[in-house]
């Protein structure tokens, strides 16, 4: 039996059901278009062998597109009364039960996920979606690559290169574990209910090799965040209490890693980060 998504009065209709509201507390905006979900399973390259691991099924729009291409998915979803009716929802719609795997938790708290999935797709609850995805990169090695919807401002500092007016400590978070892209805009249309923000897709494809160790991670995301909790300083300044306690002592450090003291925060890529926390 092929699987069938979700249309939009279903969707009405379940929550009914289950006596949910969406709330703003948990970033549930529903998409209740097939054309969307689909769409981000395009963009991800989902295919049949895939593993995926979705964070925030919800009722299960994205789930079943992901389904739909022959992949199994499993899915972590915080709200209990979601989580428990997913599997029968998917099993409604023609998915076979061991295809699908409801994980109810906090997706910030999961430090696990059965059979190691390699894909990571997601339209992501908004107030948390780049802690949760620094943490899924960081907790889970095996995910190499994916596609996730958040908030048009979220998405485009994920995805922005050194220089431009909105890089910031998650784009040089998330360049520590490989590349970022743009991948499409979504209409707020497509949500149920309708949020005051614009969404986008982002892309990642994980670096073949680590960059480095765990405590070289934790360092240079310790010199990102003070580089830029004060963006406008200069760098010498911004991290001397990070790099020996003096503007002085700052900027041998940063001379020895060949970065120019007197430059910002928002000037230096990932390998100049982690060049100054190598030292
Ligand atoms: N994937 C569904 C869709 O596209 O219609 C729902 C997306 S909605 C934007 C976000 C979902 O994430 C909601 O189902 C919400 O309950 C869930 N959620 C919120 N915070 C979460 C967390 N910390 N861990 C896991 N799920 C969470």
């Amino acid at each position: 039996m092929p699987v069938s998504l979700l249309g939009a009065a279903e969707i009405r209709r379940l929550a009914a059901d289950l006596d949910v509201t969406p709330t703003k507390k948990l970033g549930q905006n529903f998409v209740v278009d097939a054309n969307t979900v689909r769409k981000i399973v395009h963009a991800a390259r989902v295919e049949a062998s895939d593993r995926v691991v979705e964070i925030g099924p919800g009722l299960g729009s994205l789930t079943l597109a992901i389904l739909e291409t022959g992949a199994s998915v499993v899915a972590v979803e915080i709200d209990h009364r979601l989580a428990a009716r997913l599997p029968e929802t998917a099993a409604v719609h023609g998915v076979a039960d061991d295809r699908l795997t409801v994980i109810d938790a906090d997706a910030l708290q999961v430090r696990s996920l059965p059979g190691e999935p390699e894909v990571l797709v997601a339209n992501l609850p908004y107030n948390v979606s780049v802690p949760v995805l620094l943490h899924f990169l960081e907790t889970f090695p095996f995910l190499q690559r994916g596609v996730v919807m958040v908030q048009a401002e979220v998405g485009e500092r994920l995805a922005a290169p050194s220089g431009s007016k909105v890089y910031g400590a998650p784009s040089v978070k998330a360049a520590w574990y490989g590349a970022w892209r743009l991948a499409g805009t979504v209409s707020r249309q497509v949500f149920w209910p309708v949020p005051n923000v614009d969404s986008v897709l982002v892309g990642f494809e994980r670096d073949a090799e680590p960059r480095g160790s765990e405590e070289l991670r934790r360092r240079t995301f310790e010199i990102v965040d003070a580089a830029f909790q004060q963006r406008r300083k200069m760098l010498r300044q911004a991290l001397s209490a990070v790099l020996g306690g003096s503007a002085a002592v700052a900027s041998e450090t940063l001379e020895r890693a060949g970065v120019d003291p007197t430059l910002r925060g928002e000037q230096l890529s990932i390998d100049d980060f982690v060049r100054i926390a190598a030292l």
